[in-house]
C-alpha cells in the first residue's frame, strides 16, 4: 500500500501579494507598505539562507504570515509572521526591530523566540501539561502563542524534508504541546490540522490504514449520506425553519484516538460522518433539534447542550446523534453561523465579534483569561482593538522553570530556589547551600521566574535554619524545614528526658535499663501511641509528662513500696552549659543534662539553688530566693535537685539595686568599694528621681554567695546609702521562655 499524501496541504505561497489579498479580504484597514517593508526586511536579513527542502528560507516566514492572514489576524500579527526568525536565525537585535518596526512588534517577535527555545523533553501527561502551561504563562500576550502556533502549522506542513528521528520529535511534540494549545485557544481548525500532520509523521502505519479504510466507507456510505442531507433539509423546511446543512468525514486523528478510546476496530465504526445544521438565531438551534429528534431515533446518551453550557474554550454547539436509514448512527451538530466561526476559529473569531452580537457563554470557565476575555468583549466598543489588550498573565499565580535536565516544574508565585531544591528531593533542600539560576550564582532568597533553569549546590554540612521559613514560598518546603527543626529538638527533648526517667527509676532501685527493655514499657507504650522508648523521653523532656507520672505508671505496686532511702550516687556529670551560663553546675542524678542559669536570678557558687526542667531547653538553674521560685509559677514536679560543683572558679554576674542620696562622690566610692573586694563593675546606670535621691543599677562580677556577702557588705558601708539589694525575678523561669 503506498502512503498517501500528508492530510493538510496547503498551497506554498512563494510572493507577498497572496497575503496581502487576504487581509483585503478581511475588510478592515491595513498599511500594505508596512507589511512590504516587513517583507523586504526579512528578506534581506535571511538572505540566501535556505530550508531543508532546498527553498529560499524566506517561503517560511511568508507562509507563516499567510496561515495569520488567512486565520483572519491583523496586521500587527502578519508582521510579526514575516519577521518571526529574525532574532533566532539572523543577526538583527531587538533594538533594531524596534527602531524599525515598533515596540509592539519587537516584543512579540522575542516572546515567539523565547518560546521555541524552551525544548520540550518528553516524560509522562502531567509533565506534558505543565510544559504546555509554561508556554502559555511566559508568552505574556496571547498574539505570541498564535504565532507560535501558525509557525508551527507551517512546520508540520513541510516536515517530510526532516529526518526521520526529527519527524518524530516535532510531530509528538506538536501533537502533546501545541494541538492542546490549539484546542484551548478554541482554534479548531488550526488544532485538527496540527493533529492530523502530528499523526500522520508519528504514526505512518496506522494512518495509511485508517486512511483507506475511511476511503472505502466514505464511498459507499457517500449516497445515503446525501439522502439523509436532503431529508434534514425537507424536515426542516417544512418546519418552517430556514438551515445551511453539510456534513464532512471527521478528522482522522480525532477518529484515530476514538477507536484507541473505544477499543474497537474500524468496522464497527459509524459515526464518522457528521451533519452540521446551522440556523440563523439560537432560538433556531433548538427548533431544529426538535425537528431533528422528531424523525430520527435520537440514541440516549448522546444529547449534549453546549450552548446552555460551553466548553471553557468558549465553544458552543447542540450535539446529538440519531439512526439513520439502514440503522447507522450519525452526528449532528447544529448551531448558529457565530457559535460555528468560534468553533472553528476560537480566540480569532472573538476578536472580531460585533459587540452585541452573539450570546456570552457564561458557565464553568477554568481558565481566568477565557473569563476575562468575556468581560472584555462586552465592554470594549471596538473589536478591532480587541487583540492588542490581550497582553494578560495567563497563570498570575504560578511560575514555571526548568530543571537542569530540561523538566518543567510549577511553582507558585514567589518561589525561590530553596523550594525548587526541596521539590527535587528533600536532601537536596537540607544541604542546599546556594543556586544558579539560568548559570548565574544567586542568593537563596532570590524570586523565580518562567522559563528560569534551576541548579542547586550543596554541602553536606549545610543544614536548615529557622531563618528559611521565612522565605520559602511552597507548603512542602516549609514542612520539610519544619520536620527537621523538630528532629533536632526532639534530640535534645531525649538528651533531658532520659536521665530525667533514670533518676526517678533509681529512688525506687530499679535498673533503668532493664525497666526500658521490660514488656510493661512496652505495653505502655503502646497504650500512650508512642512507638519507642525515645518517644517517652522526649516527651519527658518537652515536659509532656512528668517522671513521677510515668514511674508510677511503669512499676509495679512492690516496686513503688520500697523506694531507696538515699538518692543515687552522685556524679559530676554536666558537660553542657548554654551560652550565658558560666562554668559547669553540678546536676544531682545521672547523666549529662543541659544545664543554665536562669537569667532572672543568676545564681552564684554556694548560694542555694534549685533546677527546673523547662520544655525542650534543659535546666534552668535558680537560686532558691529568686521570686519567680518563690512564688512558685511553676509545675513543682518539673523540680530537680542541682549542686554546684567542686573547685569551680568561675565568674557570676549578679545585678544589684542601690538606692542612695544624691551627692557627689557617690559613684566613685561605690567603685572603690567594689574593687576593693576584688570584683569588676561589668554594667553601671545611674539616675535620680525624686531630687535627693539617687538610683544605681549596677552588675558586678562574682565568685561565689561568700563573694557576694563581703561586696554587698562593702557598699553597705558606703555613706549616704539608704539601700541595696540584689535584683532577681522579671524574666520567667525558664530563662526567655515559658517553662
Ligand atoms: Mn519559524
Amino acid at each position: 500500500m503506498k502512503m498517501p499524501p500528508p492530510p493538510v496541504r496547503e498551497h506554498s505561497i512563494e510572493s507577498l501579494e497572496p497575503v496581502l489579498d487576504r487581509l483585503e479580504a478581511q475588510g478592515r484597514p491595513f498599511d500594505a507598505d508596512f507589511i512590504r517593508s516587513a517583507f523586504e526586511f526579512s528578506a534581506e536579513m535571511h538572505g540566501d539562507q535556505t530550508r531543508r527542502s532546498g527553498e529560499p528560507y524566506l517561503t517560511h516566514p511568508l507562509n507563516v504570515a499567510y496561515i495569520l492572514a488567512d486565520l483572519k489576524f491583523d496586521q500587527t500579527c502578519v508582521v510579526v509572521g514575516l519577521l518571526h526568525d529574525v532574532l533566532e536565525d539572523t543577526l538583527t537585535s531587538r533594538e533594531v526591530l524596534e527602531e524599525k518596526f515598533g515596540v509592539d512588534v519587537a516584543e512579540l517577535v522575542d516572546g515567539v523566540t523565547k518560546i521555541g527555545r524552551h525544548a520540550y523533553v518528553r516524560r509522562d501527561q502531567a509533565q506534558a501539561e505543565t510544559f504546555r502551561k509554561m508556554i502559555l504563562a511566559s508568552a505574556r500576550d496571547i498574539r505570541v502563542i498564535v504565532v507560535k502556533l501558525a509557525d508551527r502549522l507551517h512546520n508540520m506542513q513541510t516536515l517530510e524534508h526532516m529526518s526521520p528521528e526529527a519527524r518524530r520529535r516535532i510531530s509528538r511534540e506538536t501533537l502533546e504541546i501545541y494541538a492542546p494549545i490549539a484546542h484551548r485557544l478554541g482554534m479548531a481548525r488550526v488544532k485538527g490540522d496540527l493533529e492530523d500532520l502530528g499523526f500522520y509523521f508519528l504514526y505512518p502505519h496506522q494512518f495509511r490504514e485508517l486512511h483507506s479504510k475511511i476511503g472505502e466507507k466514505v464511498k459507499l456510505g457517500k449516497a445515503a449520506a446525501e439522502r439523509l442531507r436532503l431529508r434534514f433539509a425537507e424536515s426542516l423546511e417544512s418546519g418552517g425553519l430556514e438551515a445551511e446543512i453539510t456534513f464532512r468525514v471527521k478528522r482522522y486523528y480525532s477518529i484515530y484516538t476514538k477507536l484507541r478510546r473505544q477499543g474497537i476496530d474500524i468496522s464497527q465504526l459509524y459515526d464518522y460522518l457528521a451533519f452540521r445544521i446551522i440556523t440563523h438565531t439560537v432560538t433556531d438551534t433548538y427548533a431544529a433539534l426538535g425537528v431533528v429528534h422528531q424523525n430520527w431515533r435520537p440514541i440516549p446518551g448522546r444529547f449534549k447542550d453546549y450552548i446552555a453550557m460551553p466548553k471553557p474554550n468558549l465553544y458552543q454547539s447542540l450535539h446529538t446523534t440519531v439512526v439513520g436509514e439502514q440503522g447507522q448512527p450519525f452526528e449532528v451538530q447544529i448551531r448558529t453561523r457565530e457559535m460555528d466561526l468560534v468553533a472553528e476559529e476560537g480566540i480569532a473569531a472573538h476578536w472580531r465579534y460585533k459587540e452585541g452580537k452573539g450570546s456570552a457563554p457564561a458557565g464553568d470557565l477554568n481558565i481566568l483569561w477565557l473569563r476575562q476575555l468575556l468581560e472584555w468583549q462586552q465592554e470594549i466598543k471596538d473589536p478591532r482593538t480587541f487583540l492588542t489588550t490581550l497582553k494578560i498573565d495567563l497563570y498570575p499565580d504560578e511560575v514555571y522553570v526548568f530543571t537542569p535536565k530540561g523538566e518543567v516544574m510549577c511553582f507558585p508565585r514567589g518561589a525561590t530556589p530553596l523550594d525548587f531544591a526541596y521539590r527535587v528531593h528533600t536532601d537536596l533542600g537540607h544541604h542546599c547551600s546556594g543556586a544558579r539560576v539560568n548559570g548565574k550564582l544567586v542568593p537563596m532568597r532570590t524570586k523565580l521566574a518562567n522559563g528560569d533553569m534551576v541548579e542547586i549546590q550543596t554541602n553536606p554540612n549545610r543544614t536548615p535554619s529557622r531563618d528559611w521559613l521565612s522565605f520559602v514560598a511552597t507548603s512542602r518546603a516549609k514542612s520539610k524545614i519544619r520536620q527537621w527543626l523538630n528532629s533536632v529538638q526532639k534530640e535534645r527533648a531525649v538528651e533531658i528526658g532520659r536521665p530525667l526517667l533514670e533518676k526517678e527509676l533509681r529512688k525506687y532501685k530499679v535498673s533503668p535499663r532493664k525497666t526500658f527493655e521490660s514488656p510493661r514499657v512496652k505495653a505502655y507504650l503502646e497504650q500512650e501511641g508512642m512507638s519507642t522508648v525515645e518517644d517517652l523521653f522526649s516527651r519527658v523532656g518537652f515536659g509532656k509528662l512528668t517522671a513521677r507520672n510515668v514511674v508510677a505508671r511503669l512499676l509495679t505496686e512492690a516496686q513503688l513500696a520500697s523506694p531507696a532511702s538515699s538518692p543515687g550516687p552522685l556524679r559530676r556529670a554536666v558537660s553542657k552549659i548554654l551560652p550565658f551560663g558560666a562554668g559547669p553546675i553540678l546536676v544531682k542524678g545521672e547523666g549529662d543534662l543541659l544545664a543554665f542559669l536562669a537569667k532572672c536570678c543568676h545564681p552564684v557558687p554556694g548560694e542555694d539553688i534549685v533546677g527546673y526542667v523547662t520544655r525542650g531547653r534543659g535546666v534552668s538553674v535558680h537560686s532558691c530566693e529568686c521570686p519567680n521560685v518563690k512564688n512558685l509559677l511553676y509545675n513543682q514536679e518539673r523540680e530537680i535537685e542541682v549542686q554546684w560543683a567542686r573547685g569551680d572558679e568561675g565568674r557570676y554576674r549578679v545585678s544589684l539595686g542601690i538606692e542612695a542620696s544624691d551627692e557627689p562622690g557617690m559613684l566613685a566610692r561605690l567603685t572603690e568599694v567594689i574593687a576593693k573586694v576584688d570584683s569588676n563593675i561589668t554594667q553601671l546606670e545611674a539616675g535620680t528621681r525624686d531630687p535627693g535621691l539617687g538610683l544605681i543599677d549596677v552588675e558586678v562580677q562574682v565568685k561565689d554567695r561568700r563573694h557576694l556577702e563581703k561586696i554587698l557588705a562593702g557598699i553597705r558601708t558606703i555613706p549616704g546609702l539608704i539601700r541595696v539589694e540584689r535584683r532577681m525575678g522579671g524574666s520567667r523561669l525558664g530563662g526567655e521562655s515559658q517553662p
